[in-house]
């Protein structure tokens, strides 16, 4: 199944376009299309469509209004030094995609299509994609149930969609982030939908990160459900504490117990480890563990993880149980590091001998 290209008549100007892509944002400006496929129980996919970008009507009663059946994935499209455009490991994210799905009782996107579906949108909107370092043609594949009906029960119609946005660094890597711990609110629960990337998760975030921002915390971290002690994730990305320092260092990051979004650049940050030389270890992390680890310099460095921000490093941490704080504020060498080569193989300027990158055009 190729997806059917209907080109955009109105896109905007090429000097419009170079005044976006120059100070791109995050989620500010959307390219000239997106894909649309739609599924119905009896047929199964149709054939998935390039279109001019814009509005999309619903029936007010699509259960996705009510009933929050949604879900999403976030990649990236890289500037190559010679000016090619590439995918960081696509094929990972249409596997997530097909778990979100099955887990929110939705169709499962066949790979290619998802696959298709990236390369017809990143050719179409090439001109988006940025070229600085740090820089990027954020995508974002979402599917959502459109069953008109007030009925609580799994959809039998879905729509899936792509849009893209040139997107900057997400958060200035050269200043930490100071997280809120989350006691009374958590993200996830055993058996929940913790593992899927789902906008409910989100949706049910929100209030946490309204009181991290009243505590004068920019990110949430989010804590296990059930003994309030272990340490799960950060916002909407994953997490990495450095244990000693140079080549003895050891990384450490939460183990996957299911409440845990399995990301994609925390899954490669443990190959790169390996390849740089350190040692890595996925463990329960407590939050003790993590107060005490920094006030007796076990724990050198944190970082967080996604391909929104890639890398970030994380300083002061606030709970009801008090402050503590890792590290001057500024990334630590090993974070540093991490980011760098990471960066290095997603623009192309260090061998990328995991193939990981797929090249789009
Ligand atoms: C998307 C996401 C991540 C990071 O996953 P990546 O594949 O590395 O982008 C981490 N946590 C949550 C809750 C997420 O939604």
């Amino acid at each position: 199944m190729t997806v059917k290209i209907t080109p955009s008549t109105h896109t905007v100007s090429e000097a419009d376009r170079a005044e976006k892509v120059a100070k791109p944002g995050f989620g500010k400006y959307y390219t000239d299309h997106m894909v649309v496929a739609e599924w119905t129980e009896e047929d199964g996919w149709g054939q998935a469509e390039l279109k001019p970008y814009g509005p999309i009507s619903l029936d007010p009663a699509a259960m996705v209004f009510h009933y929050g059946q949604e879900i999403f994935e976030g990649l990236k499209a890289y500037r190559q030094p010679d000016g090619s455009i590439s995918l960081f490991r696509p094929e990972a994210n249409a596997l997530r995609f097909q778990r979100s799905a099955a887990r929110l009782a939705l169709p499962e996107l066949p790979m290619q299509t998802f696959l298709e579906s990236l390369d017809a949108l990143v050719t179409q909107d090439a001109g988006w994609v940025p070229s600085n370092i740090g820089e990027s043609l954020y995508l974002r594949p979402f599917m959502f149930a459109t069953e008109v009906g007030l009925g609580v029960r799994p959809t039998n119609r879905a729509m899936y969609m792509l849009i893209a946005t040139p997107a900057a660094a997400y958060f200035n890597s050269d200043n930490a982030v100071t997280v809120w711990i989350s006691m009374e609110y958590v993200r996830a629960v055993p058996g929940g939908t913790g593992e899927a990337k789902c906008g409910g998760n989100y949706a049910a975030s929100l209030i946490a990160q309204k009181e991290a921002a009243k505590e004068g915390c920019d990110q949430v971290v989010w804590i296990d459900a059930k003994e309030r002690k272990w340490v799960e994730e950060m916002g909407g990305m994953n997490l990495y504490f450095v244990k000693g320092k140079g080549a003895d260092a050891t990384i450490v990051t939460p183990k996957l117990t299911g409440a845990l979004l399995a990301g994609i650049t925390r899954d490669s940050i443990l190959t790169l480890a390996k390849d740089l030389g350190y040692k890595s270890e996925e463990v329960m992390i407590s939050i003790d563990e993590w107060r005490d680890g920094v006030a007796s310099g076990e724990i050198t460095e944190i970082f967080a993880c996604g391909t929104a921000a890639v890398v970030t490093p994380v300083g002061r941490a606030k709970s009801i149980k008090g402050t503590w704080v890792t590290g001057d504020g500024t990334p630590g060498p090993i974070t540093k590091q991490i980011r760098e080569g990471l960066l290095g193989i997603q623009h192309g300027t260090i061998a990328d001998k995991h193939h990981w990158m797929r090249k789009v055009l």
